[in-house]
C-alpha cells in the first residue's frame, strides 16, 4: 500500500503535470500551424565525391509564434500520433515539388528528398495525391526521392511493400533512411524497389578512428555497389570523416561539413549564384 501511495504521489508530480499541459498546448498549436502558415521548408545539400551539390534533403521546421523555430524532433512524433502528419506531409510534398519546379526552370539538375512517415504512406490515396502534386507542379517523378525508414515495415509489411511498389511505378525514387539501425536491413535490399540507402550518422560519427564503424561503412558501401544502389552518408561533420568516406568510395555525402539545414530560399539563391 505504501508503494502504491508513492506511485500516486509520483503521478501527481507537478513537473509531470506541467509536461502534460505543455504537450497539450503544443498539440493545440500544431493544429493551427498549417493554416497559419507556420511551417517552413528547410534544405540540406547532398554532395558528390567532387563536392558538387547534386541533391538536397527537405527538412520541416515550425516557426512557433512564441517558442520560435521548433525542430522536427519536438513536433513530428506528436504530428504522427494525432494524424496531423498526413496534411503536413502533403504540404511538404507540395513545397518540395514547387522547389523542384524552380530548380528545373533555372536548369539546375538538383534532386530533392522528402521524409515520409508510416502514417502518410498508409493512407489509401497516398500515391494518387503524390501524382496530383507532381502534375500540378509539372515535375518529373524521377526528380523526387522519398525517404522511408525500416520501422515502417514492422507492421503490415505486405501492405507497405505493395505501396512501395506502387510508388516505384510512378517513377519516384525510394531511399532507406538510417540504414543499418533497424532489425533486418539485409532482407529489404532484395525485397524492395530501392534506389538509395542512407548510412546512418551513428556509423559516420566514429570515422575515421573507430575500426568497427569503418568496417560497417565499408560493408554497407559494398552491399550497395553489388545491389546497384545509390548511397548517401549522413551526418558528415569533419574533413577526416569525408576523406575516409571518399577513400571507401562513398558516392554522396550530407552533413554540417557541406551545409547546415537552411531555409530553402537561402540555398536556392546560393545555387543560382546570387
Ligand atoms: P533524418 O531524416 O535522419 O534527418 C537528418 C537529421 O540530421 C536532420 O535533423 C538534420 O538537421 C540532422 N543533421 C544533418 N547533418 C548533420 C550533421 O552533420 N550532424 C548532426 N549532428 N546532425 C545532422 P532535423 O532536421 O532536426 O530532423 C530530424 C528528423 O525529423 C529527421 O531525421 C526526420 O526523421 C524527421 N523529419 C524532418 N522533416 C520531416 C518531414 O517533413 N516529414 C517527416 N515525416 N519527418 C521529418
Ligand atoms: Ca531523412
Ligand atoms: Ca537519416
Ligand atoms: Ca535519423
Amino acid at each position: 500500500a505504501k508503494q502504491q501511495g508513492r506511485d500516486r504521489v509520483c503521478f501527481f508530480d507537478p513537473a509531470m503535470q506541467q509536461a502534460a499541459t505543455e504537450r497539450l498546448q503544443l498539440e493545440n498549436d500544431l493544429h493551427d500551424a498549417l493554416t497559419r502558415g507556420e511551417l517552413e521548408l528547410y534544405l540540406q545539400p547532398q554532395v558528390d565525391a567532387q563536392g558538387r551539390t547534386v541533391a538536397a534533403e527537405a527538412l520541416m521546421r515550425w516557426r512557433h509564434p512564441t517558442k520560435g523555430l521548433v525542430n522536427p524532433g519536438a513536433f513530428i512524433p506528436l504530428a504522427e500520433e494525432t494524424g496531423l502528419i498526413v496534411a503536413m506531409g502533403d504540404w511538404m510534398l507540395q513545397r518540395a515539388c514547387a522547389m523542384l519546379r524552380r530548380l528545373d526552370d533555372a536548369g539546375l539538375p538538383i534532386e530533392i528528398s522528402v521524409n515520409v512517415s508510416a502514417r502518410q504512406l498508409r493512407e489509401a490515396d497516398f500515391v494518387a495525391r503524390l501524382q496530383r502534386i507532381l502534375g500540378e507542379e509539372g515535375v518529373f517523378a524521377s526528380r523526387l526521392t522519398l525517404e522511408i525508414t525500416e520501422s515502417m515495415l514492422l507492421t503490415d509489411a505486405d501492405q507497405v511493400v505493395a505501396r512501395l511498389y506502387a510508388l516505384h511505378r510512378t517513377g519516384v525514387k525510394l531511399s532507406i533512411d538510417d540504414f543499418g539501425t533497424g532489425y533486418s536491413s539485409m532482407t529489404y535490399l532484395k525485397q524492395l524497389p530501392l534506389h538509395e540507402i542512407k548510412i546512418d550518422r551513428a556509423f559516420v560519427d566514429g570515422l575515421p578512428d573507430d575500426a568497427n564503424d569503418s568496417t560497417i561503412t565499408r560493408a554497407i558501401l559494398g552491399l550497395a555497389r553489388d545491389f546497384g544502389l545509390q548511397v548517401v552518408a549522413e551526418g558528415v561533420e569533419t574533413d577526416a570523416q569525408a576523406e575516409r568516406l571518399r577513400a571507401l568510395g562513398c558516392p554522396r555525402m550530407q552533413g554540417y561539413l557541406f551545409g547546415r539545414p537552411q531555409p530553402a530560399e537561402h540555398y536556392l539563391r546560393q545555387w543560382l549564384g546570387h
